[in-house]
């Protein structure tokens, strides 16, 4: 049995302040649901506050991005080292870090080895652009990203893989749950294919592209849908617990 997760990917958004009163309005509602794991991820500048308000709870907190070097002089970047007493998770290889910052597989496959090396949790995003989709190249696109971020990383069940579609992230329009639960089975068949069939049973995927409380049903249905990575959705206290409420149910 794979634990379900959610995490709330909270992007550019939240000054300090908010993010410390976003945490504490959800923080209650979170710690009241059990047997799902749940990851928030605010910006860098609110990590070492969010991390203390949920300290000694079962909410975990996650980064954004990383650099893989651990030190040195590369201004203006977050190191593995430095994330490492502030979270447990790391968001990897984000579409919006591809589209806007130019992160290639090869990138996203130096961060996802030093965030294992160091102890951190990757949450390794994957997803084919609208245009790749139409062309039908959505699962050559999905294999190239898998085998390509994975490259030199041996057999690891502690990747968290999230599948998002980018014509569905912040769009509105979300994959349908069959389509997404089809898609997910793909990528864990590459994953079975690049390491072994027991890992890849282990390891979870999540879906992410325009989750809300009112579609996350139709998602964890799937039975290759391990839970959600969600954006939007994630900032709204409310909404975001009622996510984690449903998945956990139906996840029983
Ligand atoms: C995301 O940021 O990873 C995401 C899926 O965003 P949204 O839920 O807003 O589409």
């Amino acid at each position: 049995m794979r634990r379900p997760l959610i995490a709330g990917n909270w992007k550019m958004n939240t000054t300090v302040d908010e993010a410390v009163i976003l945490t504490r309005d959800m923080l209650p509602g979170l710690k009241a649901i059990s047997n799902i794991d749940r990851v928030i991820c605010p910006p860098f500048i609110s990590l070492q506050r969010v991390s203390e308000i949920v300290k000694d709870t079962a909410v975990a907190v996650g980064a954004q991005n990383m650099y893989f070097k651990e030190k040195g002089a590369f201004t203006g970047e977050i190191s593995p080292l430095m994330l490492k007493s502030l979270c447990k998770y790391v968001i990897l290889g984000h579409s919006e870090r591809r589209q806007f910052f130019g992160e290639t597989d090869d990138i996203v496959n130096e961060k996802l080895k030093a965030a294992l090396a160091t102890g951190l949790l990757p949450i390794f995003c994957i997803g084919e652009s609208l245009q790749e989709n139409e062309a039908g190249k959505t699962r050559e696109i999905l294999a190239r990203q898998v085998t390509g971020g994975l490259k030199a990383i041996s057999a690891n069940k502690d990747i968290v893989v999230a599948y998002e579609p980018v014509w569905a992230i912040g769009t509105g329009k979300a994959a349908t749950g069959d389509q997404a639960g089809r898609t997910i089975e793909f990528i864990r068949g590459t994953l079975a294919s690049t390491w072994n069939s027991e890992i890849a049973q282990s390891v979870r995927i999540l879906y992410g592209g325009s989750v809300t409380d009112a579609n996350i049903a139709e998602f964890v249905r799937e039975p290759h849908i391990d839970g959600a990575l969600v954006g939007g959705a994630s900032l709204k206290a409310s909404d975001f617990i009622e996510i984690v409420r449903q998945t956990a149910a139906l996840k029983q």
